[in-house]
């Protein structure tokens, strides 16, 4: 099965995702991720990933279509995937083959805001926690791995807005071209509920 997430940043798209993984037994693959990881290991495309990332902006189709390619390659994507993060503009939803699913995760802008400048990252595992929400046992320590926790550059302030603008104007139109794909669920909620309630529409149960 292929399933594509769509929402604002903020929106809950990478918890989720990891969770739906796990029960569906699919790999999840974020763009986000995989350019983090470029940036980490300072490959020869971190620096250009860079100059769009830590401005909110989004990296190129090209080197991203290129990059996610690459990935779903992968042995292990042959039964589907989860995709959390792709498509985000209408030239990344053309290229590709149409998904069973789209999930639209719709969240209110306040809801983004406050989830963003709360949320922490282990720099280590990438477990996400939110200081409102899902604070860790330690200050400051990975509850997991006991790798320390950090802000991520583009979870800064000044950036979080020009984020929201950009799926705006460039992610939100991507849902009229999925058309009947689309399925809206309300991510303002817990995750666990939220989960339970994708979870059953993706094995058709009815959601009550
Ligand atoms: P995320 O972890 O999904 O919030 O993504 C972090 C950042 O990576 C985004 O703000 C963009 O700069 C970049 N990014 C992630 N996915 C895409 C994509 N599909 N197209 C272009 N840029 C992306």
């Amino acid at each position: 099965m292929k399933i594509v997430l769509i929402g604002g940043p903020g929106s809950g798209k990478g918890t989720r995702a990891k969770h739906m993984a796990k029960h569906l037994d699919l790999p999840h693959i974020s763009t986000g991720d995989i350019f983090r990881h470029h940036l980490e290991n300072k490959t020869e495309h971190a620096d250009e990933i860079k100059s769009f990332i830590d401005f909110g902006n989004l990296v190129p189709d090209s080197l991203t279509i290129k990059l996610l390619k690459k990935r779903l390659e992968e042995d292990d994507c042959k039964i589907g995937f989860i995709l959390d993060g792709f498509p985000r503009t209408m030239e990344q939803a053309k290229g590709m083959d149409i998904p069973e699913h789209v999930l639209f995760f719709d969240c209110h802008e306040n809801t983004l805001v406050d989830r963003l400048g709360n949320r922490l990252m282990c720099q280590d595992c990438k477990h996400i926690y939110n200081l409102k929400g899902q604070r860790p046992k330690v200050e400051n320590k990975c509850d997991g791995c006991e790798g320390d926790l950090i802000q991520r550059e583009d979870d800064k302030e000044e950036v979080i807005r020009d984020r929201l603008k950009v799926y705006k104007k460039q992610t939100e139109p991507v849902l009229d071209f999925f058309g009947n794909k689309v399925t809206k669920f309300d991510t303002g909620k817990e995750v666990e509920e939220s989960v339970e309630e994708i979870l059953k529409f993706l094995r058709k149960e009815p959601v009550v």
